[in-house]
């Protein structure tokens, strides 16, 4: 599991590993092509510079042989070109100086330029005599001026300057008439250059073929990198190779535009990707939550002993746990899906079972306690269930069907049974006590009219023996002998029916019996008792009481076990006023319209502290012959019929035990409506 999970992590740190190297390369390679750009850009515009500078230069040399052309050249007006040229020398700084030659090349005429030393006073002249020779040479074959190439012309103070001259033929009536020969500082050419767009900021030069420059025009510098470009300046007879550098700083990480939106763009990117990765991050967390809370709550439902199963609107089962499927057999591929009738579902309780369905459909709520059922295992085996159902509610608040809880309450049940008959016997064992105790009572009891009847049998027998006695006397006598005698023996006989009562086993059904009934069936059985104690017996029944919902025996039972203990409690030297007082109300206070209270109060010795405490105990007693039985079984009974018993001091003197009993249903409804 966790070397499954650090494969899976050490996956994921690598795909984030090679897509953050990814983007970062491929930032890298955008800013290196914008960069690129740029420096093409850069590159061209410079070739384009160099081109029109080119033309401009070719302009201004065709200007100027054009101006050469002008100068008067006939002797007539030979007075006049040494002024022209100058005049032209003055306008033009390019131009170093004009000579005038003949058809022989001899000078005639020359003038310098006055911005500066003239070029050929020093060691250049002879350069300049030869390759202006072979220029004009080729000029005259032309018919067109002819450029020499350049060479440096030496000066006095040791400078010079690099000097290129020009030939152009002159013809006069058709035949040739001489030369003029110019020539030009290369330096001044560039310094000439009009300051265009074209030119800002580059340094001009011309050089030679292997890079040498002639000259140069400088400019300053702005950064350590330089952009070349090179272009030829064809002119008749040479070749110039022109150079403009131009120089630039150290390209910025973001040159221009593009490379600065690439760059943002790129930041964007790796915000998103930052902020796509803290996303990922925490949807892994949510993930791993949800992971650990579905498995938390599987294994929750796997070890629940108490079966779960939820249903749709339509009575499909949707889920099923475990123990649901343990308690009733089936898989949970046997459940899932099914819909009415359950596999479970006994076939006698089908339609019942579907007629509760229904109602449940219908959108009535089962009630909160649960309520009891019975399944049916896979093997046929029925088994009795609590059912507690919910509505199942979604996220939206939206009702998609039942969840149900079951238990399985066979086991219950058992136990419930077990102890149902364990009390039975119990409470028939407590009632054979009570009349083993009873049977010295009830022999004395019927001793009082037995006597009677014996007396009366004997008072007849004698009346029978009196022969003077008158017919009608002696019937008269005989009648009430008899009637007397019939009296006692029923009296006899009720004693013995009020214990043949008690003991017989009757059934169990609750019924709704007058509070005053059950009085009268126990007061036979307590008088006998409160006789031999000298107990006065007080009862004292509110009239109109509505009869309780009871089972009469049992009721009776616990109030012959409260009164014979209230007796047993006065039954001391020192207490001379033996009151039993059997009291019977309703309850009174808010909700208790539908309760009964009996009362059986003593004067006796009270009950001890450490023997309230026990006083329910099963066999707990204080007393010689007691059994300990009487009171836990009273508390049981009065419980099973919903009701309590309880104890409280009398006082001044005595104990009080009260216990409630039910009133009978239709009684508390006619209660309950009356009261509306
Ligand atoms: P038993 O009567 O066989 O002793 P019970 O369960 O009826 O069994 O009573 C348990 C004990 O409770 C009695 O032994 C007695 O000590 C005490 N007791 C019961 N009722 C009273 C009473 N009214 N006054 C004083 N003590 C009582």
């Amino acid at each position: 599991m966790s070397t499954a999970l650090a494969a899976s992590t050490l996956r994921r740190l690598l795909l984030w590993a090679a897509l953050v190297l990814l983007v970062l390369a491929l930032l890298a390679m955008l800013v290196w092509l914008a960069g690129r750009y740029e420096i093409s850009q850069i590159q061209s515009r410079l070739e384009r510079d160099a081109t029109d500078t080119v033309t401009d230069l070719q302009a201004t040399f065709a200007r100027n042989a054009q101006s050469l052309l002008g100068l008067p050249n006939d002797e007539a007006r030979a007075g006049t070109w040494a002024d022209e040229a100058r005049a032209m020398l003055r306008q033009r700084r390019e131009l170093v100086r004009i000579e005038r030659r003949d058809n022989a090349m001899h000078l005639l005429d020359h003038v310098d330029t006055p911005y500066r030393q003239p070029v050929f006073d020093g060691i250049g002249h002879e350069v300049a005599q030869t390759e202006a020779a072979q220029a004009c040479a080729t000029a005259r074959r032309s018919s067109g001026p002819v450029y020499t190439s350049s060479f440096f012309a030496p000066s006095l103070d040791g400078l010079g300057v690099e000097v290129m001259s020009l030939c152009v033929p002159l013809e006069a009536a058709g035949k040739p008439s001489g030369y003029v020969v110019a020539s030009y500082s290369l330096h001044e050419v560039l310094n000439g250059l009009p300051a265009g767009p074209q030119t800002r900021g580059h340094e001009l030069a011309f050089t030679e073929g292997d890079g040498t420059r002639l000259a140069m025009r400088v400019s300053p510098r702005r950064g350590n990198r330089v952009f070349t470009a090179q272009h030829l300046l064809d002119l008749p007879g040479t070749t110039l190779v022109l150079r403009l550098d131009s120089w630039r700083g150290t390209p910025d990480l973001f040159p221009n535009v593009l490379t600065a939106l690439v760059a943002a763009m790129s930041i964007g990117l790796l915000s998103v990707m930052a902020l796509l990765g803290r996303d990922a991050r925490r949807r892994l967390k949510a993930e791993r939550d949800l992971a650990d809370a579905l498995a938390f709550r599987k294994a929750m439902e796997d070890s629940l002993v108490t079966g779960l199963r939820a249903r749709d609107l339509q009575g499909r089962i949707t889920y099923v746990n475990p123990a649901f499927c343990l308690m009733v057999g089936f898989s949970p591929e046997e459940l899932l899906g099914h819909g009415i009738p359950a596999p479970y579902w006994p076939p006698e309780f089908v339609g019942e079972y579907q007629q509760r369905q229904a109602i449940r459909m219908a959108g009535n709520l089962p009630p909160r306690e649960g309520y009891e059922s019975v399944f049916m295992r896979k093997d046929g085996t029925r088994f009795p269930v609590l059912i507690i159902e919910a509505p199942l509610i979604n996220a939206q608040g939206r009702q998609t069907g039942w969840m149900s809880a079951f238990l399985d309450i066979s086991e219950q049940r058992r136990i419930e049974e077990l102890s149902r008959t364990s009390q039975d016997r119990l409470q028939a064992t407590a009632r054979l006590a009570t009349v083993g105790e009873m049977a010295s009572l009830l022999s004395h009891e019927l001793n009082q009219p037995l006597a009677a009847i014996s007396s009366y049998a004997t008072g007849s027998l004698n009346l029978l023996n009196q022969t003077d006695s008158t017919v009608l006397d002696l019937s008269a006598d005989m009648a009430l002998a008899m009637q007397r005698i019939a009296q006692q023996a029923e009296r006899a006989g009720k004693v013995i029916k009020s214990v043949h009562d008690f003991v017989r086993r009757r059934d169990q059904a609750r019924a709704p019996i007058a509070p005053r009934a059950l009085l009268d069936d126990i007061l036979p059985l307590v008088n006998l008792q409160a006789r031999k104690l000298s107990v006065r017996v007080e009862i004292v029944v509110e009239s109109d009481l509505p009869p309780v919902h009871c089972d009469g025996t049992m009721v009776e039972q616990v109030l012959l076990n409260l009164a014979r203990n209230a007796m047993q409690a006065m039954d001391h030297d020192a207490i001379t006023d033996r009151l039993l007082r059997i009291q019977v109300d309703r309850v009174r206070g808010a909700g208790a319209a539908h309760w009964i209270e009996f009362r059986v109060t003593d004067q006796g010795r009270g009950i001890a502290p450490t023997v309230q405490q026990q006083l329910f105990t099963p066999f707990f007693t204080t007393k010689d012959e007691g059994m300990g039985l009487g009171l836990s079984l009273c508390r049981t009974v009065v419980e099973q019929h919903g009701g309590a018993l309880v104890f409280e001091p009398n006082l001044p003197q005595g104990t009080v035990f009260t216990f409630t009993l039910p009133v009978a249903r239709h009684e508390a409804c006619v209660d309950a409506s009356v009261a509306a």
